[in-house]
């Protein structure tokens, strides 16, 4: 039985009944799904390359039924990949999914209405835009600040380097140099790449022995390209690196920029959110004096994928690259007061990220969201004790946030030993399939590390984490130094 008229070809709607039980149906399998997360392998068999293959199928002339594809999806495709919402996920940095978000979509797409420009939803573009007003107040950002909704973090470097130039260069661009560490997320170049800034006009600053960009050396490379007849214009900054945590100094990083009148841009992709802990505000001192910020709700925020943002000091930055008008596009009454997306982004017509996270601020309110966000960091601060202790580990990069990296080491082992037995160390615990931990290389050396992010890690994972890697660690130790103790 089909639930489309078979004598109206054109007719794409389904019966309010059949909605009504596909919408269960989706809700059954999506919820069954969620239940049954922490069971499953933090990462499914995604050794797919034949598997990928055989998918391949030319667009169908005649209908499925929903039931018909909601199997393969949920048994046979979606378990075919990292875990990225689940507990045992402590590789990179890890996603979140909180369900309301979920249901925002849902709901955002069922509605579909237009949030790209303030005159045709207002009231649902005056939610977003409440939501980034509390953005801007979680991150002691001041009220004239603008924020932006992206698909991501990367979008949001993208934004903000196009702002730095604009308002720095103008026309002029090929002599700006920005300036970041040697420790930045990859997306930084990309972004550049993409606003103009050409490889040769990027200077990676060395780090320092915690890993955070030296500021020393950020302060000669800028008179040196000074002396070039080249014009700095941005400084990026990070708050959380990606390979082992280490915020910059930030106060000092927005000390000098100001005093060579230089954008400072800060990536809080990973570590903005904790900027809601008290106990870590120090640790984020001089993240609230950024002229732009990226925050990603897709991380710290817990919300789903898709969901970035930026902030911007001076929003007028942000109207002067992406504000545009139009002989068919109606306006807000007062572009001061009313945020319009589209007058703020490069993106026109756009999903409705703003929902997801308004509905999880409403569902969840502020309190809880908080004290999830200081529980993973509590919870890394507790795993790096107690891996620290365990015989054999050296621990490169003690939590500064909710990640901390580390490596194995004996006596008499050489660098290439211990990376070695590093990697080990990790395909021995991810082996196990209850946690996921992914590694990185600085500068020639393997680390190992534990980022904890997902609001579905709880004590007992961690704790797990902590044993596996107990576990492993002796097992490649003693397998390397047998004379040594068990
Ligand atoms: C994740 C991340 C990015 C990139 O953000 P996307 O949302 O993946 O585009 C940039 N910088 C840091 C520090 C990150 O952790």
């Amino acid at each position: 039985m089909s639930d489309l008229p078979t004598d109206d070809l054109a007719c794409l709607e389904f019966t309010p009944d059949a909605m009504r039980r596909m919408a269960r149906d989706v809700a059954e399998a999506l919820v069954a799904h969620l239940a049954t997360l922490s069971d499953q392998p933090a990462v499914g068999d995604v050794h797919a390359e034949a598997f990928c293959r055989a998918m391949r199928e030319p667009a169908p002339e005649s209908p499925t039924p929903l039931e018909a594809l909601l199997g393969p999806l949920f048994g046979e495709w979606i378990p075919r990949s990292y875990s990225s919402a689940g507990p045992g996920y402590l590789g990179y940095v890890p996603g979140g999914g909180l369900f309301p978000g979920a249901l925002a979509d849902f709901i955002a797409s069922g509605v579909n209405r237009y949030t790209g420009v303030w005159a045709a939803a207002p009231a649902l573009v005056q939610l977003e835009s409440n939501t980034l007003d509390w953005l801007k107040g979680w991150m002691g950002f001041p009220p004239a600040a603008r924020g932006l909704y992206t698909p991501g973090g990367s979008t949001a470097a993208f934004c903000a380097i196009v702002c730095a130039r604009e308002r720095l260069l103008g026309t002029d661009i090929r002599r700006g140099v920005l300036y970041t560490s040697s420790q930045t997320h990859h997306s930084i170049a990309k972004a550049a790449r993409t606003a103009g800034i050409a490889p040769d006009r990027i200077r990676a600053i060395p780090h320092d022995a915690r890993y955070r960009l030296r500021v020393d050396a950020l302060d000669g490379a800028i008179a040196e390209d000074r002396r070039r007849g080249l014009q700095p214009f941005l400084v990026v900054s990070t708050a959380g690196t990606t390979n082992t945590g280490a915020v910059d100094p930030l106060v000092a990083v927005g000390a000098l920029a100001r005093r060579e009148g230089l954008w400072h841009h800060i990536d809080g992709a990973y570590g903005a959110c904790f900027h809601l802990v008290d106990e870590l505000r120090p640790v984020l001192a001089g993240l609230s004096e950024a002229d732009s910020l990226t925050v990603d709700p897709h991380k710290g925020f817990f919300l789903p994928y898709g969901t970035g943002a930026l902030l911007v000091r001076d929003g007028q930055a942000l109207r002067d690259v992406f504000g545009g008008s139009a002989g068919y596009l109606p306006g807000s009454p007062d572009p001061h007061e009313f945020y319009d997306p589209s007058q703020h982004g490069p993106d026109l017509t756009r999903a409705f990220p703003g929902l997801r996270m308004w509905l999880a601020v409403k569902m969840f309110g502020m309190r809880r969201i908080r004290a999830a966000i200081a529980e993973k960091r509590a919870l890394a601060v507790d795993a790096a004790a107690r891996v620290a202790a365990l015989p054999g580990i050296v621990m490169t990069a003690p939590p500064e946030l909710s990640l901390f990296a580390f490596h194995l080491s004996w006596p008499g082992s050489t660098l290439d030993d211990e990376n070695a037995a590093t990697s080990e160390l990790l395909a021995h615990v991810n082996a196990r399939q209850r946690v996921y931990l992914t590694g990185c290389h600085v500068d020639g050396r393997v680390l190992a590390r534990v980022c904890v992010l997902s609001f579905r890690t709880r004590a007992d994972r961690v704790e797990t984490a902590v044993g596996h890697l107990a576990d492993a660690a002796a097992h490649v130790r003693s397998a390397r130094w047998p004379a040594g103790p068990r």
